[in-house]
């Protein structure tokens, strides 16, 4: 077992490198841009007003302890569904989608992994997006999949290669499975517009290609949860059947509480069944059954029009902060008298943006400046706050200029 057992892998090392560094770091303003966790005005972490409601409902209702059963709480799944498909939707009103909870968007993830390695007929390869979330890459490997990339991120722009992608979905295999960000794309911020999304369904209708949705952010990229739902809608309205993750970690900060939905979108009444139990068969074996508490409070969340309501403003609210904080970003780079093109800070959306700084550069702005992110020049958005942003932007002119 011993000489079994590899070293860290180099992006493990990378994220803790970034941590240490920091925590050792003796700087008195210095900055983390590393999380990837919401953080408040004042760099700290945010419990929702809404969860912290929910949560003590959830309490004072003195529910008991016993397992939920196999795909989870069923009010929290039915109203998971209706927040990502939305009430218009077909597939809603046919009531032909199976959904099981899951172990947050990781979870979902690795269950879709599973689900399709063991029933996907078309090839056991998925493609993702070139970069990705960096988790994407090892949870499909482990599920025992083959993995891929397209085009997604064009460097000399900052922005999206939409040619270079497009033109990889025409080049896969008829029915490959793809793997697409809804939203707020992590790590790079960059999200094709909506008559981009057209096309890209276009190519992958042409391509006879399976849409594997990853939903981690829903209303926390524009802060309008139907809106930043588009791309996954319409792929529905244009006839696919996709499936989908959902993580509820960000969007109602329950990231310790791991809530979320793996769902597929079904051609019949009779498949939905068909798929409910094969998903049944595949998670008992995983871990039985899905945790209740984070569940019950997402739960209270959806189904509580007035919490709802409140719940919605506030993922808003996150959202404005992070916007506005890229534009007071952008605003004082350019204060500052920086020649560079910043754009792409403010027309990127969600928690990370790509700076488009080099390693070299990220470098000196740990070392000389006590600011700490990712090598590849992504930086943690809600790690900026009004107090920050200028001694930022000084660090970020300094290096780049
Ligand atoms: N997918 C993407 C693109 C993410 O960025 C994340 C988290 O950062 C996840 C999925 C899953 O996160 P969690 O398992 O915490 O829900």
């Amino acid at each position: 077992l011993r000489q079994a057992v590899v070293r860290p892998s180099k992006i493990h090392a990378a994220i803790l490198g970034i941590t240490e560094a920091f925590k050792a770091d003796s700087h008195s303003k210095k900055i983390n841009l590393g999380v990837g966790a919401y953080r408040d005005d004042k760099g700290k972490p945010y419990v929702l007003p809404s969860v912290k409601t929910a949560e003590k409902k959830v309490v004072d209702s003195a529910l008991d302890k016993e397992y939920a059963g196999i795909t989870g709480v069923p009010s929290f799944t039915k109203a998971a569904a209706l927040l990502a498909y939305g009430p218009d939707s077909a597939p809603i009103k046919e009531d032909i989608i199976a959904i099981t909870q899951s172990i947050s968007g990781t979870g979902a993830l690795r269950i879709g992994g599973a689900f399709m390695e063991r029933f996907y007929p078309n090839g056991k390869t998925i493609y993702i997006p070139n970069p990705s979330w960096a988790n994407h890459n090892a949870v499909f490997k482990d599920s025992g999949l083959k993995v891929e990339k397209y085009r997604y991120y064009n460097k000399d722009t900052i922005g999206l290669d939409f040619d270079g992608m497009v033109e990889d979905i025409k080049a896969m295999p008829k029915g490959s499975m793809v793997l697409l960000h809804v939203c707020a794309h992590n790590p790079t911020g960059v999200d094709p517009t909506e008559d981009q999304w057209r096309a890209i369904c276009s190519a992958m209708k042409e391509g006879g290609h399976f849409p594997f949705f990853d939903m981690a952010y829903q209303g926390f990229a524009s802060g309008d949860t139907d809106k930043d739902a588009f791309s996954l809608r319409h792929f529905i309205s244009e006839g696919l059947n996709p499936c989908l993750c959902q993580s509820f970690a960000k969007n109602m900060g329950l990231y310790g509480e791991r809530v979320g939905a793996f769902s597929i979108v079904c051609e019949s009444a009779e498949e939905k069944k068909r798929v409910d139990s094969q998903i049944k068969i595949l998670v008992r074996p995983l871990y039985s059954n899905p945790p209740v508490h984070g569940a019950r409070i997402a739960s209270e969340i959806l189904n509580d029009a007035s919490l709802n309501k409140q719940w919605l403003g506030e993922v808003k609210g996150m959202a404005d902060r992070i916007i506005t904080m890229r534009a007071l970003l952008k605003e004082n780079l350019e204060k500052l008298g920086s020649k560079h093109d910043w754009s792409h800070i403010t027309s990127q959306i969600g928690m990370f943006a790509y700076t488009g700084l080099t390693a070299e550069q990220m470098d000196k702005l740990a070392k000389e400046h006590s600011v700490y992110a990712t090598k590849d020049g992504r930086i943690s958005v809600a790690g900026i706050t009004t107090d920050n942003v200028e001694r930022l932007a000084e660090a970020i002119y300094k290096v780049k200029g």
